[in-house]
Protein backbone atom coordinates (compact mmCIF):
# COMPACT_ATOMS: atom_id res chain seq x y z
CA UNK A 1 0.00 0.00 0.00
CA UNK A 2 0.68 3.40 -0.54
CA UNK A 3 0.62 6.54 1.85
CA UNK A 4 -2.41 7.22 0.74
CA UNK A 5 -3.06 4.03 3.03
CA UNK A 6 -0.66 4.10 5.53
CA UNK A 7 0.18 7.77 6.81
CA UNK A 8 3.46 8.57 8.39
CA UNK A 9 5.25 8.76 5.65
CA UNK A 10 4.32 11.14 3.08
CA UNK A 11 4.92 14.97 2.33
CA UNK A 12 8.12 16.58 3.01
CA UNK A 13 9.72 15.13 6.04
CA UNK A 14 9.19 17.90 8.87
CA UNK A 15 12.75 19.55 9.97
CA UNK A 16 13.78 18.81 6.45
CA UNK A 17 14.43 22.83 5.73
CA UNK A 18 14.33 24.20 9.26
CA UNK A 19 15.23 27.83 9.31
CA UNK A 20 17.63 29.38 11.63
CA UNK A 21 16.75 32.29 14.28
CA UNK A 22 15.40 33.34 17.17
CA UNK A 23 11.61 33.00 17.81
CA UNK A 24 10.37 35.90 15.90
CA UNK A 25 12.55 34.79 12.71
CA UNK A 26 11.11 31.29 13.20
CA UNK A 27 7.85 32.30 13.29
CA UNK A 28 7.91 34.31 10.16
CA UNK A 29 10.38 31.40 8.03
CA UNK A 30 10.31 27.97 9.49
CA UNK A 31 8.59 25.73 7.00
CA UNK A 32 7.46 28.86 4.75
CA UNK A 33 10.46 29.40 2.34
CA UNK A 34 9.42 31.34 -1.24
CA UNK A 35 7.68 29.26 -3.29
CA UNK A 36 10.49 27.93 -5.51
CA UNK A 37 8.15 28.05 -8.67
CA UNK A 38 6.86 31.24 -8.49
CA UNK A 39 8.76 33.01 -5.55
CA UNK A 40 5.70 33.63 -3.75
CA UNK A 41 6.45 34.65 -0.37
CA UNK A 42 3.76 33.15 1.76
CA UNK A 43 3.08 29.65 1.33
CA UNK A 44 0.16 28.89 -1.27
CA UNK A 45 -2.77 27.36 -0.69
CA UNK A 46 -2.83 24.01 -1.86
CA UNK A 47 -6.80 23.54 -2.00
CA UNK A 48 -6.33 20.50 -3.62
CA UNK A 49 -7.13 16.64 -2.59
CA UNK A 50 -5.01 14.47 -4.79
CA UNK A 51 -1.69 14.90 -7.04
CA UNK A 52 -0.60 13.69 -10.20
CA UNK A 53 1.75 10.79 -10.00
CA UNK A 54 4.58 10.37 -12.86
CA UNK A 55 4.08 6.86 -13.25
CA UNK A 56 2.46 4.31 -10.71
CA UNK A 57 3.78 4.96 -7.55
CA UNK A 58 6.02 8.11 -8.74
CA UNK A 59 5.06 10.86 -6.16
CA UNK A 60 6.27 14.37 -6.51
CA UNK A 61 7.80 15.50 -3.48
CA UNK A 62 5.46 12.54 -1.61
CA UNK A 63 2.12 14.00 -2.09
CA UNK A 64 -0.18 11.58 -2.87
CA UNK A 65 -3.26 12.22 -1.12
CA UNK A 66 -4.88 15.26 1.10
CA UNK A 67 -5.65 12.93 4.01
CA UNK A 68 -2.30 11.85 4.54
CA UNK A 69 -0.34 15.01 3.19
CA UNK A 70 -0.82 18.46 2.12
CA UNK A 71 1.47 20.85 1.31
CA UNK A 72 0.35 23.74 3.14
CA UNK A 73 -0.39 21.56 6.27
CA UNK A 74 2.98 20.48 6.14
CA UNK A 75 4.45 24.49 5.91
CA UNK A 76 2.24 24.88 9.54
CA UNK A 77 3.43 21.13 10.89
CA UNK A 78 6.97 22.60 10.18
CA UNK A 79 6.50 25.40 11.86
CA UNK A 80 5.17 24.33 14.48
CA UNK A 81 8.16 21.49 15.42
CA UNK A 82 10.66 24.40 14.97
CA UNK A 83 8.83 26.71 17.50
CA UNK A 84 8.18 23.89 19.90
CA UNK A 85 11.53 22.40 19.28
CA UNK A 86 10.15 19.37 18.60
CA UNK A 87 10.97 16.30 15.96
CA UNK A 88 7.36 16.38 14.59
CA UNK A 89 4.92 18.28 14.70
CA UNK A 90 1.01 16.89 13.41
CA UNK A 91 -1.86 19.78 12.56
CA UNK A 92 -5.31 18.58 12.92
CA UNK A 93 -9.33 19.63 12.58
CA UNK A 94 -9.55 21.27 16.49
CA UNK A 95 -7.86 20.77 19.99
CA UNK A 96 -10.01 18.08 20.51
CA UNK A 97 -9.12 16.18 17.11
CA UNK A 98 -5.32 16.42 18.17
CA UNK A 99 -6.19 14.90 21.78
CA UNK A 100 -8.24 12.67 20.65
CA UNK A 101 -5.32 10.72 18.45
CA UNK A 102 -2.72 11.64 20.36
CA UNK A 103 -4.32 9.79 23.26
CA UNK A 104 -5.50 6.78 21.03
CA UNK A 105 -1.72 6.62 19.89
CA UNK A 106 0.04 6.08 23.12
CA UNK A 107 -3.14 4.55 25.20
CA UNK A 108 -4.35 0.92 25.35
CA UNK A 109 -7.72 -0.65 27.10
CA UNK A 110 -6.76 -0.43 30.81
CA UNK A 111 -4.33 2.23 30.59
CA UNK A 112 -4.92 4.85 33.28
CA UNK A 113 -4.32 8.54 32.94
CA UNK A 114 -3.62 11.62 35.56
CA UNK A 115 -5.53 15.02 34.53
CA UNK A 116 -5.59 18.12 36.07
CA UNK A 117 -8.33 18.65 38.82
CA UNK A 118 -8.88 21.99 36.60
CA UNK A 119 -9.01 20.63 33.25
CA UNK A 120 -10.20 22.49 30.63
CA UNK A 121 -14.12 20.60 30.62
CA UNK A 122 -13.61 19.03 26.69
CA UNK A 123 -10.60 17.59 27.68
CA UNK A 124 -12.52 16.08 31.15
CA UNK A 125 -15.55 15.28 28.52
CA UNK A 126 -13.46 13.42 25.94
CA UNK A 127 -11.79 11.25 29.11
CA UNK A 128 -15.42 10.77 30.86
CA UNK A 129 -17.84 10.22 28.07
CA UNK A 130 -15.59 8.80 25.29
CA UNK A 131 -12.34 6.82 25.97
CA UNK A 132 -13.56 5.50 29.61
CA UNK A 133 -15.82 3.57 26.80
CA UNK A 134 -12.47 2.84 25.69
CA UNK A 135 -11.20 1.43 29.20
CA UNK A 136 -8.72 4.15 29.13
CA UNK A 137 -9.74 5.46 33.06
CA UNK A 138 -8.54 8.90 34.34
CA UNK A 139 -8.27 10.81 37.90
CA UNK A 140 -8.31 14.05 38.42
CA UNK A 141 -4.99 15.47 40.08
CA UNK A 142 -4.06 19.06 41.88
CA UNK A 143 -1.24 18.83 39.11
CA UNK A 144 0.61 21.63 41.10
CA UNK A 145 1.34 19.49 44.70
CA UNK A 146 3.87 17.31 43.56
CA UNK A 147 3.33 15.90 46.69
CA UNK A 148 0.08 14.31 45.50
CA UNK A 149 1.09 13.52 42.15
CA UNK A 150 3.55 11.21 43.75
CA UNK A 151 1.20 9.34 45.56
CA UNK A 152 -0.75 8.75 42.30
CA UNK A 153 1.92 7.12 40.16
CA UNK A 154 2.72 5.34 43.40
CA UNK A 155 -0.75 3.82 43.60
CA UNK A 156 -1.02 2.34 40.02
CA UNK A 157 1.03 2.26 36.91
CA UNK A 158 -0.48 5.66 34.99
CA UNK A 159 1.09 5.92 31.54
CA UNK A 160 -0.21 9.37 30.76
CA UNK A 161 0.14 12.42 32.95
CA UNK A 162 -1.83 15.12 30.62
CA UNK A 163 -0.79 18.50 32.31
CA UNK A 164 -2.36 22.28 31.08
CA UNK A 165 0.16 24.94 32.59
CA UNK A 166 -1.77 27.89 32.89
CA UNK A 167 -4.73 25.71 33.39
CA UNK A 168 -8.53 26.72 32.02
CA UNK A 169 -10.09 28.40 33.85
CA UNK A 170 -8.59 28.79 37.18
CA UNK A 171 -4.42 29.74 36.13
CA UNK A 172 -2.69 27.61 37.98
CA UNK A 173 0.58 26.60 37.27
CA UNK A 174 2.16 22.87 37.51
CA UNK A 175 5.93 22.88 37.81
CA UNK A 176 6.94 20.96 34.29
CA UNK A 177 10.67 20.29 35.12
CA UNK A 178 9.63 18.71 38.97
CA UNK A 179 6.87 16.56 36.91
CA UNK A 180 9.52 15.57 34.19
CA UNK A 181 11.58 13.72 36.79
CA UNK A 182 8.43 11.93 38.81
CA UNK A 183 7.06 10.61 35.52
CA UNK A 184 10.36 9.26 33.78
CA UNK A 185 10.67 7.26 37.86
CA UNK A 186 7.18 6.21 37.07
CA UNK A 187 7.17 4.96 33.41
CA UNK A 188 4.33 7.68 32.33
CA UNK A 189 4.26 9.94 29.41
CA UNK A 190 4.19 13.66 29.75
CA UNK A 191 1.80 15.55 27.80
CA UNK A 192 1.80 19.45 28.21
CA UNK A 193 -1.49 20.95 26.55
CA UNK A 194 0.43 24.67 25.77
CA UNK A 195 -2.61 26.33 24.41
CA UNK A 196 -2.90 29.06 27.09
CA UNK A 197 1.14 29.95 26.53
CA UNK A 198 1.41 29.23 23.43
CA UNK A 199 5.34 28.46 22.14
CA UNK A 200 6.20 32.14 22.39
CA UNK A 201 5.94 31.97 25.91
CA UNK A 202 6.49 28.79 27.24
CA UNK A 203 8.34 25.79 25.89
CA UNK A 204 7.01 22.52 27.50
CA UNK A 205 9.72 19.52 25.19
CA UNK A 206 12.82 21.80 26.33
CA UNK A 207 11.96 21.13 30.02
CA UNK A 208 11.70 17.76 29.10
CA UNK A 209 7.95 16.76 28.38
CA UNK A 210 7.14 14.06 25.66
CA UNK A 211 4.77 15.95 23.84
CA UNK A 212 2.74 19.15 23.57
CA UNK A 213 -1.09 19.66 22.68
CA UNK A 214 -2.12 22.79 21.05
CA UNK A 215 -5.66 24.55 20.52
CA UNK A 216 -4.57 26.46 17.48
CA UNK A 217 -7.49 28.19 17.44
CA UNK A 218 -6.66 29.99 19.83
CA UNK A 219 -3.18 32.18 20.60
CA UNK A 220 -1.76 30.23 17.66
CA UNK A 221 -4.39 31.35 15.10
CA UNK A 222 -5.20 34.62 16.97
CA UNK A 223 -7.97 35.85 15.25
CA UNK A 224 -10.67 33.99 15.90
CA UNK A 225 -11.47 33.04 12.63
CA UNK A 226 -9.87 29.14 12.35
CA UNK A 227 -10.62 26.14 14.40
CA UNK A 228 -7.38 23.83 14.55
CA UNK A 229 -5.06 21.65 16.64
CA UNK A 230 -1.53 20.54 17.20
CA UNK A 231 0.79 17.88 18.55
CA UNK A 232 4.58 17.82 19.05
CA UNK A 233 6.31 15.04 19.94
CA UNK A 234 9.89 14.89 21.05
CA UNK A 235 10.15 11.64 19.57
CA UNK A 236 9.93 11.04 16.01
CA UNK A 237 8.52 7.43 16.22
CA UNK A 238 6.07 8.47 18.42
CA UNK A 239 5.27 11.72 15.27
CA UNK A 240 5.06 8.42 12.56
CA UNK A 241 3.04 6.77 15.12
CA UNK A 242 0.38 9.65 15.13
CA UNK A 243 0.55 10.46 11.73
CA UNK A 244 -0.29 6.95 10.78
CA UNK A 245 -3.53 7.23 12.72
CA UNK A 246 -4.50 10.62 11.97
CA UNK A 247 -4.51 9.61 8.61
CA UNK A 248 -6.30 6.26 9.34
CA UNK A 249 -8.82 8.16 11.34
CA UNK A 250 -8.98 11.42 8.90
CA UNK A 251 -8.87 14.44 11.46
CA UNK A 252 -6.65 16.36 9.60
CA UNK A 253 -6.28 19.86 9.04
CA UNK A 254 -7.41 21.70 6.27
CA UNK A 255 -5.19 23.71 3.57
CA UNK A 256 -7.34 27.09 4.59
CA UNK A 257 -7.11 26.20 7.95
CA UNK A 258 -3.72 25.77 8.07
CA UNK A 259 -2.77 28.84 5.61
CA UNK A 260 -5.18 30.92 8.18
CA UNK A 261 -3.42 29.47 11.37
CA UNK A 262 0.25 30.05 9.72
CA UNK A 263 -0.62 33.71 9.03
CA UNK A 264 -1.34 34.16 12.49
CA UNK A 265 1.62 32.61 13.62
CA UNK A 266 3.83 34.81 12.08
CA UNK A 267 2.68 38.06 14.31
CA UNK A 268 2.98 35.54 17.38
CA UNK A 269 5.73 37.27 19.31
CA UNK A 270 4.18 40.87 19.09
CA UNK A 271 0.60 39.43 19.96
CA UNK A 272 1.82 37.85 23.36
CA UNK A 273 4.10 40.22 24.45
CA UNK A 274 0.62 43.12 23.99
CA UNK A 275 -1.70 40.23 25.63
CA UNK A 276 0.51 39.64 28.26
CA UNK A 277 0.56 43.29 28.60
CA UNK A 278 -2.32 44.20 29.09
CA UNK A 279 -3.43 41.70 30.98
CA UNK A 280 -1.37 42.33 33.71
CA UNK A 281 -2.69 45.94 33.77
CA UNK A 282 -6.08 44.36 34.17
CA UNK A 283 -5.40 42.14 36.64
CA UNK A 284 -3.64 44.83 38.60
CA UNK A 285 -6.62 47.08 38.77
CA UNK A 286 -9.51 44.12 39.06
CA UNK A 287 -7.03 43.27 42.57
CA UNK A 288 -7.66 46.55 44.10
CA UNK A 289 -11.72 46.30 43.41
CA UNK A 290 -13.57 46.27 45.79
CA UNK A 291 -16.80 44.06 44.16
CA UNK A 292 -14.02 41.50 43.31
CA UNK A 293 -13.18 38.91 45.75
CA UNK A 294 -9.82 37.24 43.90
CA UNK A 295 -7.46 37.08 40.84
CA UNK A 296 -6.32 34.38 39.50
CA UNK A 297 -3.49 35.69 37.35
CA UNK A 298 -0.01 33.93 37.16
CA UNK A 299 1.91 37.40 36.96
CA UNK A 300 0.60 38.45 40.20
CA UNK A 301 2.99 38.15 43.14
CA UNK A 302 0.40 36.64 45.25
CA UNK A 303 -0.28 33.88 42.97
CA UNK A 304 0.37 30.45 44.24
CA UNK A 305 2.42 29.73 40.80
CA UNK A 306 3.92 32.92 40.41
CA UNK A 307 7.27 31.95 40.97
CA UNK A 308 6.95 28.97 39.23
CA UNK A 309 5.74 30.96 36.00
CA UNK A 310 7.85 33.35 36.02
CA UNK A 311 10.65 30.26 36.10
CA UNK A 312 9.29 28.44 33.08
CA UNK A 313 7.75 30.95 30.95
CA UNK A 314 9.09 34.13 29.01
CA UNK A 315 5.57 36.34 30.37
CA UNK A 316 2.52 35.51 31.81
CA UNK A 317 -0.23 35.47 29.27
CA UNK A 318 -3.24 36.88 28.47
CA UNK A 319 -5.81 35.12 30.42
CA UNK A 320 -7.25 36.37 33.96
CA UNK A 321 -10.09 34.75 35.74
CA UNK A 322 -11.79 36.89 39.07
CA UNK A 323 -14.28 36.19 41.47
CA UNK A 324 -17.46 38.45 41.89
CA UNK A 325 -18.26 38.95 45.10
CA UNK A 326 -22.15 38.19 45.20
CA UNK A 327 -21.58 34.98 43.73
CA UNK A 328 -23.26 32.99 40.39
CA UNK A 329 -25.58 35.78 39.42
CA UNK A 330 -22.95 38.61 40.00
CA UNK A 331 -20.61 37.31 37.98
CA UNK A 332 -23.30 36.57 35.32
CA UNK A 333 -24.58 39.90 35.31
CA UNK A 334 -20.92 41.05 34.59
CA UNK A 335 -20.06 38.84 31.91
CA UNK A 336 -23.82 40.74 30.52
CA UNK A 337 -22.46 44.47 31.16
CA UNK A 338 -19.07 44.83 29.00
CA UNK A 339 -18.88 46.75 25.67
CA UNK A 340 -15.50 46.23 24.44
CA UNK A 341 -14.86 42.64 26.02
CA UNK A 342 -17.34 40.64 24.18
CA UNK A 343 -19.68 37.93 25.70
CA UNK A 344 -18.67 34.76 23.65
CA UNK A 345 -16.65 31.33 24.39
CA UNK A 346 -12.87 30.34 23.34
CA UNK A 347 -9.60 32.82 23.87
CA UNK A 348 -6.96 33.73 22.25
CA UNK A 349 -7.98 36.65 19.51
CA UNK A 350 -6.88 39.76 19.60
CA UNK A 351 -10.29 41.14 20.53
CA UNK A 352 -11.01 40.73 24.26
CA UNK A 353 -13.69 38.39 25.35
CA UNK A 354 -15.72 37.39 28.62
CA UNK A 355 -17.09 34.31 29.65
CA UNK A 356 -18.97 32.53 32.54
CA UNK A 357 -16.82 29.38 32.60
CA UNK A 358 -19.64 27.03 35.19
CA UNK A 359 -22.14 27.72 32.54
CA UNK A 360 -20.76 28.36 29.02
CA UNK A 361 -17.00 26.45 28.42
CA UNK A 362 -16.99 24.35 31.45
CA UNK A 363 -20.39 23.53 31.80
CA UNK A 364 -19.72 20.29 31.01
CA UNK A 365 -18.14 19.98 34.06
CA UNK A 366 -21.26 20.56 36.21
CA UNK A 367 -21.37 18.02 39.05
CA UNK A 368 -18.13 16.88 38.51
CA UNK A 369 -15.23 17.03 40.69
CA UNK A 370 -14.15 19.58 38.23
CA UNK A 371 -16.92 21.92 38.64
CA UNK A 372 -15.56 25.65 38.64
CA UNK A 373 -16.58 28.06 41.20
CA UNK A 374 -20.32 29.98 40.32
CA UNK A 375 -18.52 33.53 40.98
CA UNK A 376 -15.63 32.95 38.82
CA UNK A 377 -15.12 35.42 35.32
CA UNK A 378 -12.58 34.48 32.57
CA UNK A 379 -11.27 37.44 30.56
CA UNK A 380 -9.35 36.55 27.69
CA UNK A 381 -7.29 39.93 27.63
CA UNK A 382 -7.10 41.24 23.97
CA UNK A 383 -4.61 43.53 22.61
CA UNK A 384 -7.05 46.72 22.48
CA UNK A 385 -6.33 49.64 24.25
CA UNK A 386 -5.40 48.66 27.63
CA UNK A 387 -7.21 51.62 29.46
CA UNK A 388 -10.39 51.32 27.20
CA UNK A 389 -9.96 47.44 28.46
CA UNK A 390 -10.08 48.89 32.32
CA UNK A 391 -12.94 51.15 32.19
CA UNK A 392 -15.13 48.61 30.63
CA UNK A 393 -14.51 46.55 33.29
CA UNK A 394 -15.15 48.99 35.69
CA UNK A 395 -18.79 50.32 34.27
CA UNK A 396 -19.39 46.61 34.21
CA UNK A 397 -18.42 45.70 37.75
CA UNK A 398 -20.66 46.70 40.61
CA UNK A 399 -19.38 49.39 42.47
N1 LIG B 1 -7.22 22.76 25.29
C1 LIG B 1 -7.56 23.93 25.87
C2 LIG B 1 -6.75 24.43 27.03
C3 LIG B 1 -8.66 24.65 25.40
O1 LIG B 1 -8.98 25.80 26.00
C4 LIG B 1 -9.40 24.12 24.32
C5 LIG B 1 -10.58 24.85 23.80
O2 LIG B 1 -11.06 25.80 24.40
C6 LIG B 1 -9.02 22.90 23.76
C7 LIG B 1 -7.92 22.26 24.25
C8 LIG B 1 -9.82 22.30 22.62
O3 LIG B 1 -9.53 22.96 21.44
P1 LIG B 1 -10.56 23.12 20.20
O4 LIG B 1 -11.68 23.96 20.69
O5 LIG B 1 -9.71 23.76 19.15
O6 LIG B 1 -11.01 21.76 19.83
Amino acid sequence: MTAHGSGGGAGRPAGERRAAGGFETLAIHAGQDPDPRTGAVVPPIYQVSTYAQDGVGGLREGYEYSRTANPTRTALEECLATLEGGARAVAFASGMAAEDCLLRTVCAPGDHVLIPHDAYGGTYRLFDKVLSRWQVSYRPVHLADSRAVRVALAERPVRVVWVETPTNPLLSIVDITALVQACREAGALLVVDNTFASPYLQNPLALGADAVVHSTTKYLGGHSDVVGGAVVVADPALGERLAFLQNATGGVAAPFDAWLTLRGIRTLAVRMDRHSRNASRVAEMLARHPAVSGVLYPGLPGHPGHEVAAKQMRGFGGMVAFRVRGGEDAAVAVCGRTRVFILGESLGGVESLIEHPARMTHASATGSPLEVPGDLVRLSVGIETADDLLEDLRQALPS
